[in-house]
């Protein structure tokens, strides 16, 4: 058993990249006869709403993935993230930090600087004295709560991309508007949720190794991961809106049904021949196939751009 989920934030329209996605998470809590949970990472009240939830569940369910209890909100769990960031706080693992997104990009290309991920936090706000501390408090400018990592290299296998290594940086757990942060909430959910296994995009494979800390030092259970690569426009970019039928209402306005999508996106991870089909359908293949590691390049075809052919 490995109990599973789908986790989006409903922020938008759902891409035809994140409907995979959710199809493989699925297929992998199916296979196993897993519980299949749905969370709203709903934790930005600017760019989250109700609104997109709705669409995102209902376009869900159109393309034929259930799940097994009612829907959580993030938002709804501020307190459980609080809880977890006092006893980090007191472990005397947190501290606060004013850096702007502009200072940390700037103090990350500096020279000399350990090989972070993409983003990391270089650290500037870590070893303050009080004077600097006090100093930067009197600006007014609330701060960001960060982490203190332990600057170590974690390897896990990863069950699609295999041996993937990390160092931990120090993260983010609570943004400078008070709001916990997504690395911080997503630990604490799945512990709690009981999932096992963690299928989500491979965007995110470079923060498993910071999420899997937090979660050791909460001593939280530990989890197993599979990220899928992500979808592609033909000009080698995330899917956008503006790349045309990227969501299934697009897809249905150029005459797809969910079915036909959905035996689109099961071809292109080597599931079956496309043709309509429902995610039921791909569970036996599932379970014989070797899913891919390279990102999937949705044709202009596909997002309905293609130029018309002459004749
Ligand atoms: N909410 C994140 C997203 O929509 C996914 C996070 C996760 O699956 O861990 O990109």
């Amino acid at each position: 058993m490995a109990d599973g989920r789908f986790a989006p934030s409903p922020t938008g329209l759902l891409h035809l990249g994140n409907l995979r996605t959710a199809l493989v998470a699925w297929l992998y809590a199916r296979s196993t006869r897993s519980a299949f949970l749905v969370r709203m990472e709903d934790l930005d009240p600017v760019t989250s709403s109700r609104e997109h939830e709705e669409v995102q569940l209902a376009d869900l369910k159109a393309f034929g993935l259930d799940w097994d209890a009612s829907v959580v909100r993030q938002s709804e769990r501020l307190d459980l993230y609080r809880d977890a960031i006092s006893q980090l706080s007191a472990e005397g693992l947190v501290y606060p930090c004013w850096c702007s997104r502009r200072e940390i990009a700037e103090a990350s290309q500096a020279p000399n600087q350990p090989d972070l991920p993409e983003g990391a936090y270089p650290g500037t706000c870590r070893e303050l004295s009080s004077a600097e501390r006090n100093e930067r408090r009197s600006s007014g400018r609330p701060p960001a709560l960060r982490l203190r990592g332990d600057g170590q290299v974690r390897t896990f296998v990863d069950a699609i991309h295999g041996e993937f290594s990390g160092r931990i940086d120090d993260v983010v757990l609570a943004r400078a508007d008070g709001m916990p942060a997504y690395n911080l909430a997503v630990v604490i959910d799945d512990a709690l949720q009981g999932i096992r296994q963690v299928v989500r995009g491979d965007d995110l494979l470079t923060s498993t190794p910071r999420q899997m800390y937090i979660g050791q030092l909460l001593n939280l259970p530990s989890i197993s991961y599979a990220h899928v690569p992500l979808v592609l426009s033909s000009s080698g970019r995330r899917l956008a809106k503006r790349d045309g039928a990227v969501s299934l209402a697009g897809q249905r306005q150029i005459g797809r049904s969910p079915a036909d999508v959905c035996g689109i996106l099961g071809a292109s991870l080597g599931l079956g021949e496309k043709g309509p089909v429902r995610p039921r359908d791909l569970l036996t293949e599932f379970g014989r196939t070797t899913l891919p590691t390279k990102p999937w390049i949705a044709s202009d075809e596909l997002l309905g751009t293609a130029a018309p052919s002459a004749g």
